[in-house]
């Protein structure tokens, strides 16, 4: 999408094209300005048009440049943090709400999809977290008593039946949450554009914010070509925030992740490796996923970033990996390898920042987007629609606050990776 292959890989390849859009040239006017069209600034976009108001997003780069166009696309529920935690995280009477929002939320991805008509390969069998040996057993258990307890419909599977249903006998068990599924999410977030431009709103690309004017009432948000004055300002720029909303980024450590894709298996593998087509990531700390497309290629992610040293070694680590989890594969060859950043909190919760009057944003997803960004934009829909106060939402409104030892975590994320993939491919 940006002329780098590995910045989108078999998203920019599979994914119908985008809404053909201009970038803003003049000055103009809103019911709200959305800066950002990822999952976040789409869904509020979409949400605002079908209530009838008029929004326009500006966005730096493409729709889906951020996150939204490269990462695995498991619409899980829930966050990264077990549902416990949550409360804890981010305190009461949010946390329980919060857990009961995005329980639901990819039920709302799948909705949305259906009644849009969006084609993004979107599958809803599912999805397995799978559990490395004992410490991963009790992981996946504790996560399915919590979720249980809440009603969600979450099976604990044990190791014959992972054995079958990833089609490799490496895992003691694993947690199947048939409330996920997967989606191409290129393909989504593009829909989630055309669909919004349909309704009425406004999308212009290549169009970065880079100010904000207080006129008293109203916002003017400035670019290089033009500006749009508006009510309300909604930032939805997450890991890929530019220039003009550093703090949002500053608040948040950036972890590399890779995909690499295999050219489509064969008929004979397909009946074995994921026959139910789950999405699936394992419960090692430095993390593993795996999952089909439509044409069967399998995709294969991990901690770490495709360039200089990391590049090679990724590679020749996931060959490995992948030869011991499906020894009945053989030699794969990767067709497509893309990686991207993923915004990292303090307590792995996400943020909602009221940066001044009708100024608003919600990042830090620690890699939970997809269904949290869509019904996080539906959220501020509904706030700039008057239906809710900032009070009413599942995350409490905090104050920035810039991580610390950024810049040294983020070096040991990514070449703590490399390290951990080089020693761990080696014979
Ligand atoms: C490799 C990877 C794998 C992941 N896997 C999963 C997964 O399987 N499941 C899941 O749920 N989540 C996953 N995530 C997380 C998920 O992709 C993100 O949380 C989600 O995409 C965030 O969406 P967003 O709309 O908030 O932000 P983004 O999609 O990052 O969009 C932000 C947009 O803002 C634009 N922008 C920035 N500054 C400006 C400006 N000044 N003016 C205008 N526009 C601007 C950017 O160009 C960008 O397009 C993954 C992330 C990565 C990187």
């Amino acid at each position: 999408m940006d002329g780098d292959r590995r910045s989108h890989g078999l998203w920019a390849a599979s994914a119908p094209p985008a809404p053909e859009t201009v970038p803003l040239m003049d000055d103009d006017s809103a019911d709200a300005v959305i800066v950002g069209a990822g999952f976040t600034g789409c869904s509020a976009a979409l949400h605002l048009a079908a209530a009838g108001r008029r929004p326009v997003v500006l966005e730096a780069a493409g729709i889906g440049f951020g996150g939204s166009g490269r990462n695995v696309g498991l619409v899980n529920a829930g966050l990264w943090i077990r549902p416990d935690e949550v409360p804890e995280a981010i305190g009461a009477p949010f946390g329980e709400r919060l857990i009961a929002q995005l329980g639901d939320a990819p039920g709302l991805v799948f909705d949305i999809v259906e009644r849009h008509g969006i084609a993004c390969e979107a599958v809803r069998n599912g999805t397995l977290h799978c559990a490395v040996g004992r410490k991963g057993l009790a992981e996946i258990t504790a996560r399915a008593r919590q979720w249980r307890r809440r009603g969600a419909d979450v099976e604990l599977l044990h190791s014959r039946a992972t054995a079958w249903r990833v089609g490799s006998k490496v895992y003691a068990g694993a947690l199947l949450d048939r409330r996920a599924g997967t989606i191409q999410p290129l393909a989504y977030v593009r829909g989630l554009a055309a669909s919004a431009i349909r309704l009425g709103a406004r999308i212009h690309e290549h169009s970065p914010a880079t100010g904000f004017e207080d006129l008293g009432g109203e916002w003017r948000v400035t670019t290089a070509g033009g500006s749009v004055t508006a009510p309300w300002v909604i930032i939805a720029t997450d890991a890929y925030s530019a220039a003009i909303c550093p703090d949002v980024k500053r608040e948040q450590v950036m972890l590399p992740y890779f995909n690499l894709a295999t050219r489509p298996l064969s008929a004979e593998a397909l009946r074995s490796v994921l026959p139910g087509r789950q999405g699936a990531w394992d419960t090692r700390s430095i993390l593993s996923s795996f999952r089909l497309d439509a044409t069967g290629r399998l995709v294969f992610g991990s901690v770490g970033a495709l360039r200089g040293t990391g590049t090679r070694i990724h590679a020749d680590w996931a060959r490995r990996a992948l030869a011991r989890i499906f020894p009945r594969l053989g030699e794969v060859a990767f067709e497509h390898g893309w990686y991207g950043m993923i915004g990292m909190t303090r307590n792995a919760a996400p943020r909602l920042h009221m940066h001044g009057r009708n100024l608003v944003s919600i990042s830090g997803y620690n890699g939970r987007g997809i269904a949290p960004g869509t019904s996080f934009g539906r959220d501020l829909a509904r706030l700039v629609l008057g239906e809710v106060a900032p009070d009413e939402l599942s995350l409490p409104v905090t104050r920035l606050e810039p991580a610390r030892f950024r810049a040294a975590k983020q070096a040991f994320y990514e070449i703590g990776a490399q390290l951990a993939h080089f020693t761990a491919s080696r014979p």
